[in-house]
């Protein structure tokens, strides 16, 4: 036992060998020995489980991978071809050129964030989306924060605290990673008052529920899933109503923040901000990097004098909006008001994409995985909004399918492909690696392509 522990270097003659002193040219010597140490302490606590002492050489590979993997970002861009065109887990929406133009000019030196040019004293960093966003859908006033999430909790925070909050459980939602639409809101301390049942709520079931304590009727927008049968929601205008009839505020949570109309693309109707303001919505919540296609944020919109409350609340400091952020939501938010967010902003660029365009590059696909003697087919299948909105709708297109008749190990395949550079993400469907060339950039096809021939050449040599 004793004796495998002899066979460990020093700290210095590690740093001595050649292949990690090479490693000074990228880190600094303090961080080598750090990453030395750890190395070591680690194959201490390994001959303490019992087992041996590896030999010099496989110690020194072993830090020299360990430096390639641990320092480095993690975060890496990743090429979706999975067909899921805001997937919450790759980052949601891809952002516009002008978006990503915008961010770095304001990244690169110094801002007017702010200071008011022309008074030449303190300004707001919340006046630069305000007006684009008040343009856009006619509201009285606009405020963006980190997320929507964080949205609901100033909004709540500042309107309903120790007060109640009326909901359908029609639309208790889980957002996904196990989050709760109720779970945030009761963290702003207000109390939930749950009404109807999960598939019927009627409007007298919120007349009946509404008292002393109560300050909002609350509407969420059940994005991420679909109730059908028999069912009964009470339609945004009647719950409008009964609201100021009772001097409460109306709240909408809208999720998905769309502002063009999904129908032309066989989409069902997803409602608009514009819509639930003409409903009577007193303040509209939404996320910005869903349906509205911009960088994280969380937009509330609505009457001048609840969003001046929201303002003013000590929680709009801790869930303000980065500069990075509202140079690139604008840039974003330009867009629509220029009428050009079909063709710029990615996400709808990719809803729009015809069918006879992602055939085509289907086809080269296929073609490309010939040529390397792999047979690729090219199917019918589907592609999805996702991001929590339209669930069950689909956008019909055509799919790189490999594999699926044994001649390929195809959860190899796509192992290969994630852990590839750049890492390529499909969606494995009855035995069938499919990619999907809606969510891919088509300035990318060919890093796609050469990504594609590296991982299939590793997993036929494994077969
Ligand atoms: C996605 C979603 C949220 C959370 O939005 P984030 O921007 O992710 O914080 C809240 N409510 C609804 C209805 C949603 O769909």
């Amino acid at each position: 036992m004793t004796s495998a522990y002899r066979g460990l270097p020093s700290v210095e003659r590690l740093l001595a060998d050649g292949r990690v002193s090479a490693l000074t040219a990228e880190y600094s010597t303090l961080t080598l020995t750090q990453l030395a140490r750890q190395h070591l302490d680690d194959l201490r606590q390994a001959i303490a489980a019992g087992r041996p002492c590896p030999p010099f050489g496989e110690i020194v590979s072993s830090l020299v991978e360990r430096a390639a993997s641990t320092l480095t970002s993690s975060l890496r861009p990743v090429i979706n071809a999975t067909g899921v065109i805001i997937h919450t887990n790759l980052g949601r929406a891809p952002l516009s050129d002008d978006a990503l133009a915008a961010m770095a000019a304001v990244d690169r030196g110094y801002s007017n964030l702010e200071l008011d040019l022309e008074e030449g004293k303190r300004g707001s960093r919340f006046v630069h989306l305000e007006t684009l966003l008040c343009h856009l859908t006619d509201a009285e006033a606009a405020i963006a924060v980190n997320n929507n999430a964080s949205a609901l909790l100033l909004t709540l925070s500042a309107l309903a605290q120790g007060r109640e909050v009326i909901i359908s459980r029609g639309q208790l939602v889980e957002i996904g990673g196990g989050f709760r639409i109720p779970d945030v809101m009761r963290q702003s301390g207000a109390r939930l008052v749950e009404v109807g049942t999960t598939n019927r709520t009627y409007l007298h079931d919120y007349e009946e529920a509404i008292g002393e304590e109560t300050a909002c009727l609350m509407r969420v927008h059940t994005s991420n899933f679909r109730l059908t049968g028999f069912t009964h929601s009470v339609p945004l205008p009647e719950l409008a109503a009964l609201a100021h009839q009772r001097s409460l505020l109306l709240l909408d949570d809208l999720g998905s923040g769309c502002l063009l109309d999904t129908r032309p693309f066989g989409l069902a109707a997803e409602p608009t901000p514009q819509e639930s303001l003409t409903a009577g919505a007193d303040l509209i919540l939404f996320s910005a990097d869903k349906l509205l296609g911009g960088p994280q944020a969380g937009i509330v919109l609505g009457r001048r004098e609840l969003v001046s409350t929201l303002r003013r609340h000590p929680l709009a400091r801790a869930v303000r909006l980065d500069k990075t952020s509202i140079a690139g939501l604008a840039a974003t938010l330009l867009h629509y008001l220029r009428g050009e967010a079909l063709a710029k902003v990615p996400v709808w660029r990719m809803i729009a994409t015809p069918l006879d365009e992602l055939e085509r590059r289907t086809r080269r696909w296929a073609q490309a995985c010939r040529r390397v003697g792999v047979s690729a087919r090219v199917v019918e299948g589907w592609s999805m909004v996702g991001g929590g909105s339209l669930p069950e709708e689909g956008l019909p297109s055509r799919l790189l399918a490999l594999g699926g008749d044994g001649a390929l190990d195809v959860k190899a395949l796509a192992r290969h492909l994630r852990t590839g550079d750049p890492p390529v993400v499909g969606r494995i469907e009855r035995d069938a690696l499919l990619l999907d060339p809606r969510t891919v950039d088509p300035r990318q096809d060919r890093v796609l392509l050469r990504a594609l021939h590296t991982a299939l050449a590793a997993a036929s040599a494994a077969v």
